[in-house]
């Protein structure tokens, strides 16, 4: 279940306060009303309901007539204590008064930012691409010179959308993005804690835990972090140790968590924090526990209607009566969750409760009702294999359509990814048909047995799925993403890009690293293909290990990889193509018989690229990269050329580059040479 992402409202908004421009003109006689809401904001990390009784008078007292960026700020002060009060639908209500008194006095900023409060109640509602959309609106319509915060604000929306949507990378990048650029502003502790949190919850999500602990680790070492927030750092802490089964080490984070959670009357994240606890003794079959535990996170969730919670918590308490064979009682509690899921498409979700539904009910030795709960997880599943086999024939399309110049190739594999596909697909039906099968012979008695075999078979079709998932976009010897996968990449950058350019304040390139190892073929005729696949593997986990997080590194083809590095500093890719040809050349790869000295050639690129015109899109960008290697191939390996600029038309100089066979013409192209480490030996 993807983490919940609610408390940090507040720290954005607080964050925003202390950064808005507006709040300098402030005229300083209503320096009582700032004295008054300084001691509200103190009171709110104690009661937020109390400071809301304030500010409530506050408001009454200052009247319409207050100046406006004093109004501005009461109702920002309303719609994150409201938010950490868990009364969602006054802070959405505070938030359009906002934006209509912004409105009125053409803020534009502040406008923008108010517009954000509807952003984050689509996300409430789980609602990503409506939420996508709004953001789209706003940044649209956002002052170029928007304050530094608003941008940071705008960004870390843009990783909270992103993370709902699954795009960790994107949402990876865009938190990345805000953190570098709360670096040259004051009092950003809190918020960048709060971005250390949500990188955390990338890293959770993307099954890389022992990142998170590290970024949770450099949150909570930051001075002048505010209490919510180190309880949302613990909260996360907590989840990502507990991954790690680092098991007392998580449940101390989650009572530290707690703790806070209490101590702020944070009842939304009270609730998160104990639906977590209630998973983790389920989990460890002490089901008395779970059972304390997942009531609390009820009552706690129900108190802030978080649909979300309410869920995982109804979920963990069903199963935690199950566990204690009070059947009766826990089952309405998973039926009503099962139907939650099923109404809103869940399906990843819905299938997880129906596997532990029908395990708690074999456990029981309730098969009958075991088979049936497999059943209907079985239908699920085949209908997502279907979806898969869909994908992959949609995505060969275009691959196919992407480049002329790899046609022969891409025709190959095409073929290959079909087959991988409709294999997997016939298996599943395969499964599917000879169970329905037995089942229409057998009957009653041996209930039993057919319930084994459809687990038995279910695990085999989620092997399926799973498999035809990965193949879809890894590379299966590296595990780097494959060309599939950059072709999503490629798409949604040309679908969001010219916004998502508009909210880079530093506004980086984005640069194109190929690589083709050398003499490779003569590795693997001297030491054997298994060798060759050991360098292969080798060199994938070097160039991951010398990239960014939120860079791409893929296998373009048999022995040639890709970098794809968004939003690069353009005054830092020489550093980056150096830091490759190192990492390659400088340490003969070990492998179990030998060891092999392996280099690179390298071609590289960016975008958008000086001199060059509209006409320069990421194809042709590709094949300039290409051409790059070539030379370096060319003239002696282990090293790399790096386009700087181009003299003319792309397209004029793509036909003249790839019709001069060697060196390029004068006067058409601009290019660094990096040279590569000196040769290891093998
Ligand atoms: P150059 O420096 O010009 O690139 O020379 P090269 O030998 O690397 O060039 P060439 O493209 O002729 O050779 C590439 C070889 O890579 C041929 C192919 O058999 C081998 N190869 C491609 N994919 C794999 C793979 O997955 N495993 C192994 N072991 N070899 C592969
Ligand atoms: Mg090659
Ligand atoms: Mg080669």
């Amino acid at each position: 279940m993807p983490l919940p992402l609610r408390l940090a409202s507040r720290l954005l908004l607080s964050a925003l306060l202390l950064g808005a421009a507006s709040l300098q003109a402030a005229p300083m006689d209503s320096a009582a009303a700032q004295a008054e809401l300084a001691a509200i904001h103190k009171l709110s990390e104690r009661s937020p309901t109390e400071a809301l009784e304030r500010l409530a008078s506050l408001q009454a007292a200052a009247g319409g007539n207050a100046p406006y960026a004093l109004r501005q700020e009461l109702l920002r002060t309303e719609v994150w204590l409201n938010e950490d009060a868990g009364r969602l639908e006054q802070a959405y209500a505070a938030e359009r008064k906002a934006l209509a008194l912004a409105l009125a006095h053409k803020d534009r900023a502040t406008a923008a930012r108010a517009r954000l409060g509807e952003v984050r109640r689509m996300l409430d509602q789980n609602r990503p691409d409506d939420a996508q959309a709004s953001l789209d609106a706003i940044l649209a319509e956002a002052p170029a010179d928007a304050p530094a915060m608003l941008k940071v604000t705008l960004d870390t929306t843009q990783g909270d959308i992103s993370n709902a949507k699954a795009h960790y990378d994107k949402a990876l990048g865009a938190y990345l993005r805000a953190l570098r650029l709360l670096d040259g502003l004051p009092d950003s502790a809190d918020h960048r804690s709060l971005l250390r949190g949500r990188i955390a919850q990338i890293y959770i999500n993307n099954d890389h835990p022992e990142k998170a602990v590290e970024a949770t680790g450099l949150g909570l070492a930051d001075p002048g972090v505010p209490a919510p927030a180190v309880a949302q750092l613990q909260y996360t802490r907590g989840i990502a140790l507990i991954r790690l089964e680092r098991n007392e080490e998580g449940i101390a984070a989650f009572e530290q968590a707690l703790r806070g959670a209490l101590a702020a009357g944070l009842v939304g994240m009270e609730a998160s924090v104990r639906g977590n606890i209630a998973d983790y003794y389920l989990r460890r079959h002490d089901y008395p526990r779970a059972e304390q535990e997942a009531r609390k996170a009820l009552e706690a969730s129900n108190r802030v209607k978080d649909q979300n919670v309410i869920v995982m918590a109804k979920a963990n308490l069903g199963f935690a009566l199950m566990g204690q064979g009070r059947l009766k009682e826990g089952a309405p509690y998973i039926d009503a969750v099962a139907a939650q899921l099923r109404e809103a498409g869940a399906s990843a979700d819905l299938e997880a409760v129906l596997d532990e539904k029908g395990r708690m009910l074999e456990q029981a030795g309730q098969y009958r009702q075991a088979l049936a709960t497999v059943r209907e997880q079985q239908a699920l599943q085949q209908s997502s294999a279907r979806a898969a086999r869909d994908r992959a024939i949609a995505t060969m399309q275009e691959e196919f359509d992407a480049s002329q110049r790899t046609r022969q190739i891409l025709l190959l594999k095409r073929e290959n990814h079909l087959k991988d596909a409709e294999l997997g697909s016939r298996r599943t039906a395969q499964l599917a048909t000879s169970f329905a099968a037995v089942l229409t012979v057998l009957a009653g008695a041996v209930v039993y047995v057919l319930y084994r075999r459809a687990a038995r078979s279910n695990a085999r079709l989620q092997q399926v799925n799973t498999q035809l998932e990965y193949h879809s976009m890894r590379d299966s010897l590296t595990g780097l993403h494959n060309r599939r996968s950059f072709l999503e990449k490629m798409r949604a950058r040309a679908e969001l890009g010219k916004q998502e350019r508009r909210s880079q304040a530093a506004g980086g390139v984005d640069c194109f690293v190929l690589m083709d190892i050398d003499h490779f073929k003569s590795i693997n005729d001297r030491w054997g293909h298994g060798v060759g696949d050991a360098v292969l593997v080798e060199v994938a986990r070097r160039l991951g290990a010398a990239v960014r997080d939120s860079d791409m590194v893929l296998r373009w083809g048999g022995e040639e990889f890709m970098i794809y590095a968004p939003g690069a500093d353009q005054e830092h890719v020489a550093a980056l193509v150096r830091r490759v040809l190192d990492t390659i050349g400088s340490a003969p790869v070990e492998a179990e018989t030998c060891r092999v000295a392996v280099t690179v050639s390298a071609g590289v690129v960016w975008l958008p690229l000086p001199g060059a015109d509209e006409e320069l899109d990421w194809q042709r960008a590709i094949r300039l990269a290409d051409w790059a290697l070539y030379q370096g191939k060319a003239q002696g390996r282990n090293q790399a050329r790096i386009l700087t600029r181009l003299h003319a038309p792309a397209g004029e100089v793509l036909a003249k580059l790839e019709g001069a066979k060697d060196a390029a013409p004068a006067g058409l192209v601009e290019v660094e040479r990096i040279d590569g480490p000196a040769r290891a030996a093998s």
